[in-house]
């Protein structure tokens, strides 16, 4: 057996499809974000980053570097356990205490990633149910639907935000059998929100469990930055908040946010909680500064929706394929795997912009784009030069100019 072979032959099919994932090496530089350097073979250049997740800079923020510093200082670089042997540092305590309270929930517990809390945490809920059937959204994010999986438990998947089809399923299902609703908040991709009233209305009715991702929401939206549901009046009415410590809040890390009883349970059970060493003290600290700042403070909020507003109305006066959304994201659609990598290649190479081009299957086949996420850093000047730069690209692609209506679940 050629074991290499297969290897070769694996990248050989992504490469024929243009999918193959190429990273940029990026330098970030503290202070001056969005700017950064980017590794070349040719040498060090500049790059002006336009895709990260790093929302509001909260990754350069001076109060959440100091921590993150100081606390490596005095506690040393790891957590030297997993929480069960030894691992429980005091920061990590602060941290679940600081995001239980930013959910008003009565306990938060941290695991090392998103990606974690949500595989493990989903299900782990799941497996504790007596056939439990787990009601999940089409468009729900690949680690929802690994914790779907991995639960064993029986799963129905309703068209995205269609709550007529999820009323359905929850019907069909009878009141007596234990129900999971999982779901996002703002899903990443399209840009666009579920109707989390109208979710918990049908759980309330049909007896149902609610489970939300607020990844793409948390430090973002609502007067203390705890997300989609916060904001809407509806966060008393969810079951699991789940969110990340690596986006908006600019560190790294993953959390689930619920009753005392929800969360012990996962505690004790959860194999992705119990069975990995502690996230390090320093970046514990970090992220509950980055919390508890981004619970006082609206000026980041509302300088990154102001440069969100400036950047669609440039692109959409530019007649460029935005895709309305009502959040900070702006898609660009390319829907085409080769197109898209090339106006990427372009904007990087030629302009100095990076937009890391986006496709299946991160998105369904067709709907490749650029997903461009501006901060309070993206200021004018840079607004009106990536403005520029992609018309200039979409010129000499040859790339149609047209108004977008939103994605539709059919997609
Ligand atoms: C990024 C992402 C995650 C994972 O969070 P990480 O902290 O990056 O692992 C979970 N859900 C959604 C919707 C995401 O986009």
């Amino acid at each position: 057996m050629d074991y290499q072979r297969f290897f070769a032959d694996a990248l050989a099919t992504l490469k024929a499809e243009r999918r193959y994932r190429v990273f940029a090496d990026i330098e970030r530089q503290a202070g001056r974000f969005p700017h950064a350097v980017r590794h070349t073979p040719a040498g060090p250049v500049p790059v002006v980053i336009w895709c990260s997740n790093d929302y509001l800079g909260m990754g350069q923020h001076p109060d959440v570097v100091e921590a993150m510093a100081q606390t490596a200082r005095r506690m040393g670089a790891g957590a030297g356990g997993t929480r069960n042997i030894s691992g429980t540092h005091h920061p990590i305590v602060g941290l679940e205490a600081e995001l239980a309270d930013l959910h008003r929930k009565q306990a938060a517990l941290v695991f090392t990633s998103g990606y974690v809390s949500n595989a493990t945490g989903i299900a782990t809920i799941a497996r504790l149910l007596p056939d439990c059937l787990i009601l999940s959204d089409s468009l729900n994010h690949a680690s929802m639907i690994e914790g779907v999986r991995y639960s064993g438990a029986a799963r129905a998947v309703f068209r995205h935000n269609d709550m007529a089809h999820l009323e359905d399923l929850l019907r069909n299902a009878g009141r007596e059998r234990p129900k999971l609703i999982v779901f996002e908040s703002v899903y990443s991709m399209d840009g666009d929100i579920a109707p989390i009233g109208r979710v918990c209305d049908l759980a309330e009715r049909y007896g149902a469990m609610t489970y939300i991702d607020e990844v793409h929401a948390v430090g973002l939206y609502g007067p203390r930055g705890a997300g989609v549901a916060e904001r809407d009046g509806e966060m008393g009415r969810i079951d699991v908040i789940e969110g990340t410590l690596g986006k908006a809040f600019g560190c790294v890390g993953g959390y689930i946010a619920s009753t005392e009883a929800v969360v012990d349970a996962v505690r004790s059970h959860a194999p992705g909680f119990i069975f990995t060493t502690t996230l390090p003290p320093a970046v514990a600290a970090a992220a509950t500064a980055s919390v508890r700042h981004l619970k006082a403070s609206q000026a980041e909020r509302e300088a990154q929706r102001r440069q969100v507003a400036r950047t669609k109305a440039a692109l959409a006066a530019a007649g460029l394929p935005v895709l309305e959304t009502p959040t900070h994201i702006v898609p660009l659609m390319v829907r085409d795997p080769e197109l898209v990598k090339a106006a990427s290649d372009r904007l990087l190479e030629r302009h100095g912009l990076y937009i890391q081009p986006i496709n299946f299957p991160t998105v369904p086949r067709g709907t490749e784009r650029l997903r461009i996420t501006p901060t309070p850093f993206h200021d004018d000047a840079l607004i009106a030069g990536l403005a520029d730069a992609l018309v200039e690209t979409w010129t000499h692609l040859g790339l149609p100019f047209e108004p977008q209506a939103a994605v539709t679940a059919a997609e």
